[in-house]
């Protein structure tokens, strides 16, 4: 039975089968060396040519990056990891061309289109597998918290007829002789499912965005968290929200030392309050650092980044202004929404918001937002016969994991980004 080569130290001094890559092949005069690489991490196969002539020939011609299963002893040895396998039988499963398009270990980093272009084998590298190992973490981590809060998980159409925010940064699609997008976010959806009585609710899902604009923080198809929950404010769901990513932290310094130490990060630290500053907080602190800011401006990206920038940890920016957040959330006062972010640093995260639940309130917020309340009837009937108060937040999955391993472009957090010019791999 074939076992992961991370076991193989549990085996010394017996026979293993073990199968991945070979991602190196070494001869030295009569032995011959092949690293075999597999999901779980590498190790040294060795073959004498003495009594083994025939294999022995048969590899040196082998390419990097043949796949094979190898059966033999484990042994203790002088190889860097501490043991190794001595080979008896070797299968070749599957030839690699040459040459590679991409190296997979080769020192020098290609640059990112080249990597991205040949993805499956940039992904090979364990500090690529190692992102997507610790993303698998923080979406599972998420998704067992809110089952064990009692939360349902939903499954919202991704083909809508009408655009959430009444924007334009949707994608068409001909729905047979109508037009319909691709969805932009689960956001009407959710709220439908707080009058239909499912009391908190989250989903796991892509949301698609035409953006034109190309930047290391947004891509055009991004995986969403959303959550909302019924009898509950703005407040309430930020408390969810800071136990979440606090949940998320802990399980990965509790699941993925491994993948940390390949990436050269440390363990998230996240044991402090996460500040929450409002928006109007938020402005001073940018006119105080010399920025000319009005109250009432949108808090562009070099505000972000010098006000933000120095807060080099988790915070919310709290109560925005009414103009500036979309027409589902609640009001707070005439000025200002009960409309929040979560940034880190610079960079946001989260936002979220208790929502508007008064039907009469909702209309007039789509009419002073240019909207045609008759274009959102679907969502606003679900208003008309009880519709309990509501709030909830949507995370970007590859923005949480670029924060968490500090990474710095949402490409490298994204298996096959979708980005201004590139729809393929
Ligand atoms: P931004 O202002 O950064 O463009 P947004 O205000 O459009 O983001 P929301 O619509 O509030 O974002 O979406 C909620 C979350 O979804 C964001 O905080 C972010 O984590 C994620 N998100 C939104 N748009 C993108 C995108 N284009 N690429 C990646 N993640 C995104």
């Amino acid at each position: 039975m074939r076992i992961l080569i991370r076991e193989v130290k549990n085996h010394l001094d017996s026979e293993v089968e073990i199968s991945g890559w070979a991602q190196n092949i070494r001869i030295m005069s009569s032995v011959l060396f092949i690293e075999l690489r597999d999901v779980s991490g590498t190790v040294q196969g060795v073959l004498l040519k003495k009594g083994n002539e025939e294999l022995f020939d048969s590899l040196k011609t082998i390419p990097r990056e043949t796949v094979m299963s190898m059966e033999g002893q484990a042994v203790k040895s002088q190889a860097k990891i501490g043991y190794e396998v001595q080979i008896k039988n070797l299968e070749i499963l599957n030839k690699s061309e040459t040459p590679l398009p991409l190296g997979v270990v080769d020192k020098i980093d290609s640059d990112i289109e080249t990597r991205l272009e040949n993805r499956y084998l940039d992904l090979r590298r364990p500090e690529k597998l190692s992102i997507f190992k610790v993303q698998s973490t923080i979406a599972n981590s998420i998704r067992d918290y809110f089952v064990q809060q009692g939360f349902i998980e939903i499954h919202s159409p991704k083909i809508v007829a009408a655009a959430t925010e009444g924007g334009t940064e949707l994608f068409p699609v001909k729905y047979f002789e109508r037009n319909a997008y691709l969805s932009q976010s689960p956001q009407l959806y959710k709220e439908i499912m707080m009058s239909a009585g499912f009391d908190r609710v989250f989903e796991v899902a892509p949301a698609f965005r035409a953006e034109e604009h190309n930047t290391p923080r947004h891509i055009n198809e991004f995986t969403s968290i959303d959550m909302e929950m019924s009898f509950v404010n703005d407040d309430d769901v930020m408390d969810v929200l800071e136990n979440v990513i606090k949940v998320a932290g802990q399980s990965i310094a509790e699941s993925n030392e491994r993948e940390l130490e390949i990436l050269g990060v440390s363990k998230p630290s996240l044991d402090y309050k996460f500040k929450r500053i409002s928006y109007s907080e938020f402005v001073k602190m940018a006119n105080q650092r010399g920025i000319k800011l009005k109250d009432g401006e949108d808090l562009s990206t070099p505000v972000l980044k010098t006000v933000g920038g120095e807060i080099n940890e988790f915070y919310f920016i709290t109560r925005w202004p009414r103009e500036l957040k979309p027409f589902y959330v609640q009001p707070f006062d005439e000025e200002y929404s009960r409309g929040f972010d979560l940034q880190f640093g610079e960079l946001e995260i989260t936002s979220g918001a208790q929502r508007v639940h008064s039907p009469e309130v909702l209309v007039n917020n789509l009419k002073n937002k240019g909207l045609n309340p008759e274009s959102f009837s679907f969502y606003v009937n679900a208003f008309r016969y009880g519709m309990p108060p509501h709030a909830g937040w949507a995370i970007g999955l590859e923005r949480l994991t670029m924060v968490l391993l500090n990474i710095s472009n949402i490409r490298e957090t994204t298996l096959f980004p979708r980005d201004r010019t590139r729809v393929t791999p």
